[in-house]
């Protein structure tokens, strides 16, 4: 547990150590360590000064990705998430199954899927420096395949070359790599 107390009144100055609390905001964040689960609690805590009655708030950190909601997940937890989702390609409804197996960590479908959109974003710049790798390769490997996908019918592309790979996965079928995401415009050449 973490708690973010106010040390003096910030109005008079008077110290609030000995000050019992009025209100304890809290937020929970689930992560993993040692192979196992634990929740860490943030607490501010308010208090009134018992001499001019004025309200003070602990001060909060300014890194604190946690206090959007009440209850969130650490970075080893989005991490061995997206490892199974995003590189092992194992399906949602699986890596729940396997956080709650292995780690006691219990994930709904939304959040696995908040923590693919927000890294998703993260790596805009390397999804561009990728695909301006493959479009220069001399050689590319282009395939496509039928694929499930939110109980749908989808197809999944990929494009690589000897150290780079890109995939996407499209609710049509893309007859040419051009209408992939403006990808390989460039790209002239039998495939
Ligand atoms: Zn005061």
């Amino acid at each position: 547990m973490v708690r973010y107390e106010p040390q003096k009144c910030r109005e008079c100055g008077r110290p609030l150590k000995k000050v019992p609390d009025s209100e304890v905001q809290c937020w929970q964040v689930v992560d993993i360590k040692d192979g196992k689960s634990f929740v860490t609690e943030h607490q501010r805590v308010t208090k009134f000064c018992p001499d001019c009655g004025e309200m003070s708030r602990g001060d909060l950190p300014n890194e604190s990705p946690w206090r959007h909601a009440r209850k969130t997940f650490g970075p080893a937890v989005k991490s061995v998430a997206l490892y199974f989702v995003g590189y092992q390609l194992v399906p949602v409804a699986r890596t729940q199954e396997i956080m709650s197996d292995l780690f006691g960590v219990r994930l709904s479908q939304g959040t696995l899927c908040n923590f693919m959109s927000d890294v998703s974003k993260k790596l805009k710049s390397w999804e561009i420096s990728v695909k301006s790798q493959l479009i220069r390769s001399t050689i590319l490997h282009v395939d496509e395949t039928g694929i499930r996908c939110a109980k749908r019918g989808d197809w999944a592309h990929v494009v690589s070359n000897e150290s780079s790979h890109f995939s996407l996965i499209m609710n049509l079928v893309v007859q040419s790599l051009r209408k992939i995401s403006g990808f390989c415009l460039s790209i002239e050449g039998i495939s």
